[in-house]
């Protein structure tokens, strides 16, 4: 029986592990403390990539399907745990009963799903005189580096096709959000063979002890841009492959067709989902200036009558709070930066620094200048600029004018304009008329500085293998 609301054990070679040197874990709603976790050693790190390598001898020899079970038998585990994983993740990270269900049952679904693809050999030539295929063999032992936003969901998109390709994982989570990893790899150990899915914890060093170990062979990371350049450049020493996943400061154009009835509701949620701590969030909205009033004070007022900030524990709350304190002290620079510029404030504008927690105000700036801090960069939390746009090939261009390409939206009632828009834009995935859609078979990843790689789908299943091609002379 697991006990979800303490013992946050490490997980090495399918053994708990705690350590004298811990850290605490606090709930950002009131910011007390709910958790020490361990600090992981140099030792603890190379004894736990030992263990990885160890089994991956066995894990990659057993017949994909067993594998395949393996990783739907955790989709199935978590399912039966969802209420504790639930309170647990809104505990530690802050999102409200709503969100974490979607995490949470959305981790499990991912586990089966993913449990379903398969590495088929490509037969290239077959005839009396020479067989040549190109088969998909396992990396070896991957490296998962996770967020703080979405932290078991974007463990379970690294671990679920690594363990399916024959790869063993060693977890490192956030330090701001450890607990959901480390109790989901705990369970885990009830289906998988020790060694095969470890969790290490700790500040500082941990994350750089991974990327530059030589007995790591992937690094499959999440998180800003500016750490994917300290990834890759450790990672290069020992030519470890590498898929990133980053930062983004994803585009909507609003077309002046749109359905103005129900358009105010629809980008609220592109841009505030999670509490803009999304890296897909909708972060500048570029609206047609025939319609600009309107698609504004639809925002406003959608934002007045359903939006109630508070501890994502609470019935009847909307958003939760920034997860941690240095993203709320990042936050509160880009509210600054506006108040100093005299931009002006739609809706929001003021934090209330007696506030238990690390709350925000959902906050929209009415058409900062195109080079403001807060059009250019990436605030992930929820502060949104609202722009104006008038000719089509120049907001192409603006919305195109980053060096980030995760995401971006269209939103007309005009099909064909919208496709002619979304086709010219420069992101790994545009959504139509629609936002957040996921799923484990659409390949998801960055264009640009947003990333390096996909993860799900096929194309991310084989980032965790080698291409292998044999050759037989017959006769
Ligand atoms: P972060 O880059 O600060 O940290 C991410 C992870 O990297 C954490 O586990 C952290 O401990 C670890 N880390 C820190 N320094 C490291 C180093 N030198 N070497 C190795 N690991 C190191 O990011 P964050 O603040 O946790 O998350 C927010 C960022 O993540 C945003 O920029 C957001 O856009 C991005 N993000 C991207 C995606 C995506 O799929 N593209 C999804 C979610 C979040």
């Amino acid at each position: 029986m697991i006990n979800f609301d303490t013992d946050y054990s490490m997980t090495i070679d399918g053994k708990p592990v705690f350590t004298d040197k811990t850290h605490p874990v606090y709930n950002p709603a009131n910011k007390t403390e709910i958790a020490t976790v361990p600090d992981c050693s140099e030792e603890q790190l190379n004894a736990t990539v030992s263990s990885a390598r160890r089994a991956f001898r066995a894990w990659s020899k057993l017949p994909l399907s067993e594998r395949q079970q393996k990783v739907a038998a955790l989709g199935e585990l978590l399912e039966s745990n969802a209420e504790a994983f639930m309170a647990l993740l809104t505990r530690e990270q802050g999102k409200p009963r709503y969100g974490a269900e979607w995490e949470i049952y959305g981790s499990a679904a991912w586990l089966k799903e993913i449990a379903t693809q398969t590495l088929e050999v490509e037969v290239l030539e077959d005839n009396a005189q020479r067989k040549v295929i190109t088969r998909f063999t396992p990396l070896g032992v991957v490296g998962a580096i996770v967020p703080w936003n979405f932290p078991l969901l974007l463990a379970v998109w690294k671990i679920a096709p690594a363990l399916v390709a024959g790869c063993t994982v060693v977890l490192k989570p956030s330090p701001y959000t450890p607990l959901c990893d480390l109790k989901f790899v705990e369970l885990a150990q009830q289906v998988l063979p020790p060694g095969v899915l470890s969790c290490v914890t700790g500040v500082d060093d941990l994350g750089k002890w991974m990327t530059s170990h030589p007995d790591i062979n992937k690094i499959a990371f999440t998180g800003s841009t500016e750490t994917g350049r300290h990834v890759a450049r450790s990672s290069a020493e020992t030519i470890k492959r590498v898929t990133l996943e980053l930062g983004g400061n994803d585009p909507a154009i609003v077309l002046p067709d749109v359905n103005l009835d129900t358009i105010g509701e629809k980008l609220f949620w592109s841009a505030f989902q999670n509490n803009a701590q999304f890296c897909n969030a909708t972060k500048r909205i570029y609206i047609h200036e025939d319609i600009y009033d309107e698609v504004r004070d639809a925002m406003v007022r959608f934002i007045n009558e359903n939006v109630k900030v508070g501890d994502g524990a609470d019935q009847g709350t909307t958003l939760g709070p920034i997860q941690n304190s240095m993203q709320y002290e990042k936050v509160k620079e880009y509210f600054a930066d506006c108040k100093s510029n005299d931009y002006k404030f739609a809706s929001g504008g003021e934090i209330d620094g007696d506030a238990p927690g690390w709350f925000v105000p959902v906050t929209l700036v009415d058409n900062p200048p195109e080079n403001s801090r807060i059009v250019a960069e990436e605030p992930f939390g929820p502060i949104l600029p609202l722009l104006k746009w008038s000719d089509e090939a120049d907001v192409i261009e603006r919305a195109n004018d980053t060096i980030y390409g995760l995401g971006a939206t269209v939103w007309g009632e005009d099909l064909e304009v919208v496709q002619r828009i979304g086709e010219q834009l420069e992101a790994g995935t545009v959504w139509l008329n629609e936002v957040h859609q996921y799923s484990p078979h659409q390949a998801f990843g960055g264009h640009k500085q947003s990333g390096l790689g996909c993860e799900n789908s096929i194309h991310g299943l084989l980032e965790y293998c080698n291409w292998q091609t044999i050759t037989l002379f017959k006769a």
